[in-house]
């Protein structure tokens, strides 16, 4: 038996002659003199930020829908953009349960938003616990589904408050088996989850639905971006329900943004960050006496069962931290969602773990947009690890590998720019936005005194010299015989240096000569990676300036 939507759809749904916005679906209307929305024609609001905000947005913005389909891996036919799940939940429910005559089916201890739902469109709510694994209840589930008018099915893998991931296993079971009911899973934290999106699947299994969301790994709570991944039939029943124009302008820039190059490279160095503090924390509440559980995560919290949950809730909310308090359904636990290097540090000093602050690690991370170049940089100046860049221009990749590996530091840098009109704005802006992480890396340790290192690479010999003094400063002296190496043009060499001086805040001195232009630029970017190694070190506490700042 395959999906019979005509019969799962709400009647009046599928009856609803629905509205249609004055530009709907409309081509393109850039171009067009726009006379048919009754809006005022007057643009530039909020400082220039909003040039078009007169407008009406696109009920469902062409670049973010064509970006985010990309990244879930499916056609955008499959794809609706909400305000962030919860408004993809109440649509399903608005859109198929039939008020005092349909059922939903939820497995509690899990997202509250889904009870909630129903009961709003007045659907009975089924509720079918996990099993003592936190695993779902496959058989039972099934026979709930069975004796009533059960539309649709919630599950939350990664679960919260839970935190595992659901054997996907069981979940295409249930779909299997249940052709006639919607299995819904929400994957609001499948980021954080070595696990695959079950969306691969849905092409295969009609009565599939997948929900993502920006508000988690994305860091974008405040924006309000979520979607539905469906079969395209189950996305146009939804759009009848969706609100004209759910997607306002600055939103779909802002997710834009986030789901372009720059911002995929910055969420996944943020996801491995969460995910590497996750485990520290496991390793460290082990150590706590009052810690009877804690449950396997694979998302960016822990749930924790503790001796005397109300005990520790009032001495976190003494020192001014809250976390969520799950006693009154979970006996015991408490939710502890991660926070940054310091604030899981706070966390762990409330808790009573006398550990001597972690050395804070030196690290930084920065966005740099403009409409020219988008990119995202991060360094970590405490550890030494293979560089991750990609720029689109492998010779500058390389120079940059050259940086970091010879500089003793870890850095990711990702840029998206305009190579079709010239490599020139992406290395610029590359080194500006490189200086100016390392310089919020460094915050006040800079040190003041002047280093030096000279390389030979055969022939070449380039020295580089770098005092981190915060005022810039670039001396360049070399000359290169043809106009480009690898697709960099040998302009931007000195540039380059220029530019990162510039930013990072550094008096920076190159001196090359050679025969070779290859051999003369790898060497420049490998002894000022040296002469940074220097200077980056750490060397004690104190600030290495008599005027007690740099
Ligand atoms: C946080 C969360 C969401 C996100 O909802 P948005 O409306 O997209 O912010 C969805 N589902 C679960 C299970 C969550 O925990």
């Amino acid at each position: 038996m395959t999906l019979d939507l005509d019969k799962l759809v709400r009647p009046e749904i599928a009856a609803l002659e629905p509205y249609r916005s004055a530009r709907g679906e409309a081509p393109d209307p850039s171009g067009f003199l726009l006379l048919d929305a009754n809006e005022n024609p007057y643009p530039d609001r909020l400082q220039g930020k909003g040039d078009a905000l007169n407008r009406y947005p696109e009920p469902q913005p062409r670049r973010l829908k064509a970006r985010l389909a990309r990244f879930y891996g499916l056609a955008e036919e499959g794809l609706l953009i909400t305000r962030g799940s919860d408004e993809g939940i109440d649509l399903l429910l608005r859109a198929f349960c039939r008020p005092g005559e349909d059922a939903v089916i939820t497995c509690p201890p899990t997202f509250g938003i889904y009870a909630v739902a129903a009961q709003i469109q007045g659907a009975a709510l089924v509720e079918v616990p996990l099993d003592q694994d936190c695993q779902l209840d496959i058989a039972a589930i099934t026979a709930a589904a069975e004796k009533t008018s059960t539309k649709l099915i919630f599950i939350c893998s990664p679960n919260n408050p839970t935190g595992n991931d659901m054997e996907h296993t069981g979940i295409l079971r249930l779909a299997a088996d249940l052709p006639q009911t919607l299995i819904i899973v929400d994957e609001a934290y499948i980021e954080f989850s070595g696990s695959p999106s079950l969306a691969a699947r849905i092409a295969g299994q009609p009565n599939l639905v997948v929900l993502r969301t920006l508000s988690k790994a994305f860091g974008l709570a405040g924006v309000r971006c979520g979607s539905v991944l469906a079969g395209p039939e189950i996305i146009a029943i939804l759009r009848r329900v969706l609100a004209p124009y759910p997607v306002p302008t600055p939103v779909a820039d802002a997710a834009c943004e986030a789901v372009g190059p720059a911002g995929l490279a910055r969420m996944a160095y943020e996801v491995e960050q969460l995910s590497a503090a996750r485990d520290q924390m496991i390793g460290a509440l082990g150590g706590v006496a009052d810690v009877q559980k804690i449950f396997p995560s694979s998302a960016n919290f822990l749930l924790v069962r503790f001796a005397d949950s109300d005990a520790v809730c009032q001495r976190l909310k003494a020192r001014g931290i809250l976390v969520r308090d799950l006693s009154a359904k979970l006996p015991g636990c408490l939710r502890l969602s991660l926070g940054t290097a310091q604030e899981n540090e706070l966390l762990l000093q409330a808790l009573g773990i006398d550990s001597a602050p972690a050395v804070c690690s030196r690290r930084a991370k920065r966005t740099r947009t403009t409409n020219e170049t988008s990119i995202f940089a991060a360094v970590d100046l405490d550890r030494p690890a293979a560089a991750v860049v990609d720029t689109g221009i492998a010779f500058f990749d390389h120079m940059l590998e050259q940086l970091g590996k010879h500089g003793g530091f870890a850095l990711t840098l990702k840029a998206e720019g305009d190579l079709q009109v010239d490599p020139h704005h992406t290395i610029e802006d590359c080194a500006i936005l490189l200086g100016e992480t390392l310089r919020e890396a460094l915050g006040s340790k800079a040190g003041i005194a002047r280093y030096g290192f000279t390389v030979a690479m055969d022939e070449a010999r380039a020295q580089a010299i770098i005092d981190l003094s915060g005022r810039a400063y670039c001396r360049f002296e070399g000359q290169f015989d043809g106009p480009s190496v690898g697709g960099m043009p040998t302009e931007l060499v000195p540039h380059v240096f220029r530019s990162l001086a510039d930013s990072l805040g550094a008096a920076i001195h190159i001196r090359l000569d050679g025969d070779n232009d290859h051999h003369k630029v790898e060497a420049s970017f490998k002894a000022l990676g040296r002469a940074l190694r220097m200077a980056i070190r750490r060397d004690g506490g104190e600030i290495p300036s008599t005027k007690g700042q740099l």
